[in-house]
C-alpha cells in the first residue's frame, strides 16, 4: 500500500506562518501577543521544552516571559506569581511546565490561572468549553495539532470510527472529544490499560490515535489494511549506536505498520513538532479574545 507519511514539521510551518500573518494584523492594531512559561526545579527535559517554547515566541515576534524557577519555591510562591501574570496585560497565555516538583500540587496551580490565559487548556471551565463545544474555549495543544494533522492532509474523519489509545486530560480524552465533536464527526472508542482485546478493538478503527507511553505497544496485528494512524507517544529507549545512548520512538512499531495503512506520522517528526505550534495558536488566540480582534 502507498502510505503517506504525515510531515509534521511541515504542516507546522504552515501554521507557523499563518499565525505570523496574524500577529502582524495584530501589531499593526496595537496588539502583541504575549505568552509566560513557568519552569519550576532543574529537570532538563523540560528545560529543553521551556526553551523552545520561547525561542518559538521569539521567531514568530509573540512577547515572551521566561520565568525559571528554583525547586524549593512553595506552593504559594508559584500561586502568587501566577496571579500577577492573570493581571499582567502584556500576557496573554501562561503555561506553567509539567511536571512540576513533587511537593507542588499540579491541579491547584491549574486553577489559579485566569482560564482565559490557559493556553494549555487544562483548566475545568476550558475542559467544560472543550465538551461543550464552545469556540472561545482552549484545546490542549496536542490533541489540537493531530486534528490539524488530519485537516491538512485532507483526512476525512466523519463517520469514521477513531480508535484513541489513552485516556490522560493531556492528550486522550481531549483527542476522543474533539474527534467526536460535530465537526469531526467520527465515532469513538477510547482506549485504557484495563480494556479487553485491545489489538481486537484496534482492528475495526480507520483512525487509530495511539497516546500511551510504551514504546512500540501498536503491532501490525492491531491496524486494518487502510486505516490512518497517530502516533503521539515519545518514549526514549536505549541505542548505544547514538551519541546520547538513546533514541526517541512512538508508541508505534513503525517498521511493520507503516506498509498496512494509508497514512502514519512518524517520531520524531509527525506530532511531536505540531504541539508548539499550537500553543502559539493558542497564545494568538488568547490575544484576540482579550483584544475582541
Ligand atoms: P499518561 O501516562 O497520562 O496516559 C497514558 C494512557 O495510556 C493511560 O490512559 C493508560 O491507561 C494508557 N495505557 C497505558 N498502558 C497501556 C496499555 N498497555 N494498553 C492500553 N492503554 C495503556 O500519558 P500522556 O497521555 O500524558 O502521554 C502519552 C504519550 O504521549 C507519552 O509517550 C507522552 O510522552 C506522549 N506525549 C507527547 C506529546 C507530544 O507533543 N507529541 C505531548 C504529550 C504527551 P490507564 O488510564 O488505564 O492507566
Amino acid at each position: 500500500m502507498d502510505t503517506i507519511i504525515i510531515d509534521g514539521k511541515q504542516t507546522a510551518r504552515s501554521v507557523l506562518q499563518r499565525l505570523s500573518a496574524q500577529i502582524g494584523q495584530l501589531k499593526q492594531s496595537g496588539h502583541t501577543p504575549g505568552l509566560a512559561v513557568v519552569l519550576v526545579g532543574e529537570d532538563p527535559a523540560s528545560r529543553v521544552y521551556v526553551n523552545s517554547k520561547v525561542k518559538a515566541c521569539e521567531e514568530l515576534g509573540i512577547y515572551s516571559q521566561k520565568w525559571a524557577l528554583p525547586t524549593e519555591t512553595t506552593q504559594e510562591e508559584l500561586v502568587q506569581l501566577i496571579r500577577q501574570l492573570n493581571a499582567d496585560d502584556r500576557i496573554h497565555g501562561i503555561l506553567v511546565q509539567s511536571p512540576p516538583p513533587k511537593h507542588i500540587d499540579e491541579q491547584a496551580v491549574v486553577l489559579a490561572i485566569d482560564p482565559r490565559k490557559d493556553v494549555d487548556g487544562f483548566h475545568p471551565i476550558n475542559v467544560a468549553k472543550l465538551v461543550l463545544e464552545d469556540p472561545t474555549g482552549f484545546v490542549p495543544c496536542t490533541p489540537l495539532g493531530c486534528m490539524e494533522l488530519l485537516s491538512a492532509c485532507g483526512i476525512p474523519t466523519q463517520g469514521k470510527h477513531a480508535v484513541v489509545i489513552g485516556r490522560s486530560m493531556i492528550v486522550g480524552k481531549p483527542m476522543a472529544h474533539l474527534l467526536v465533536g460535530k465537526r469531526a464527526n467520527a465515532t469513538v472508542t477510547i482506549a485504557h490499560s484495563r480494556t479487553a482485546d485491545l489489538p481486537g478493538l484496534c482492528r475495526t478503527a480507520d483512525i487509530l490515535v495511539a497516546a500511551v507511553g510504551r514504546p512500540g505497544l501498536v503491532t501490525a496485528d492491531f491496524i486494518k489494511p487502510g486505516a490512518v494512524v497517530l502516533d503521539v507517544g515519545i518514549n526514549r529507549v536505549e541505542d548505544a549506536t547514538r551519541p546520547r545512548g538513546y533514541r526517541i520512538v512512538g508508541d508505534v512499531d513503525f517498521a511493520s505498520v507503516q506498509p498496512l495503512c494509508s497514512a502514519i506520522t512518524p517520531v520524531p517528526g509527525g506530532v511531536g513538532p505540531m504541539t508548539i505550534a499550537m500553543l502559539m495558536s493558542n497564545t494568538v488566540k488568547a490575544c484576540k479574545l482579550a483584544c475582541g480582534a
